[in-house]
């Protein structure tokens, strides 16, 4: 099934947090892209350095992705990212590949659904978000909350470091139950 998200304008401001849960203050938060039709040319400029700095390489494909991730306004799923990026003729397995070693260095965010596909969206180093998704829709939307404190405190009563958390809520959106 294809992914189609709404592309109508909507809210989608919310802090971004650190690991521990703590709100954070970014200028180059992503989430001060929400409601912008194109990206400064800065943050896409801001992320390449980044991937400079981290080791990777910047290559066309890279570029155009970046570019892509910047127009979304919801969490977006690799084929969706392929098609904004114009990289039709890219196989979707190389679009992964190249996603994967964005989320390594930080600048962007997984998000699992609950079939096992994954959505992406842009995020800034040492921060993360949680999302309500529409198992019907698969619409995306951040959730302003984070259990950080409570899941750090608890994994580190078992004597666990290096840790993180993944938490992502699904139900049914409201236009998705009043077509049923
Ligand atoms: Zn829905
Ligand atoms: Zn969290």
């Amino acid at each position: 099934m294809q992914v189609v998200f709404d592309s109508g304008v909507r809210s989608y401001f919310t802090c971004p947090r650190d690991i521990e849960g703590n709100e954070l203050e970014s200028e180059l938060s992503p989430h001060s892209i929400g409601t912008m039709n194109s990206a400064p040319d800065s943050l896409i400029e801001t992320i390449l350095e980044r991937m400079r700095a981290g080791g990777g390489r910047i290559t066309k494909k890279r570029v155009r992705i970046v570019e892509a991730l910047t127009q979304f306004e919801h969490p977006a799923s690799a084929d969706e990212i392929r098609q904004r990026a114009g990289l039709l003729e890219t196989d979707l397995v190389t679009v992964y590949r190249n996603l994967e070693a964005l989320q390594s260095i930080g600048v962007i965010q997984r998000i699992p659904l609950e079939n096992g596909t994954q959505l992406f969206e842009l995020t800034a180093p040492g921060e993360h978000y949680h999302h309500l998704i529409c198992r019907e829709c698969h619409q995306a939307e951040r959730l302003d909350l984070c259990v950080g404190k409570e899941v750090l405190g608890r994994a580190k009563a078992h004597g666990y470091s290096q840790i993180t958390h993944v938490m992502e809520v699904y139900g049914v959106c409201k236009d998705c139950d009043n077509h049923s």
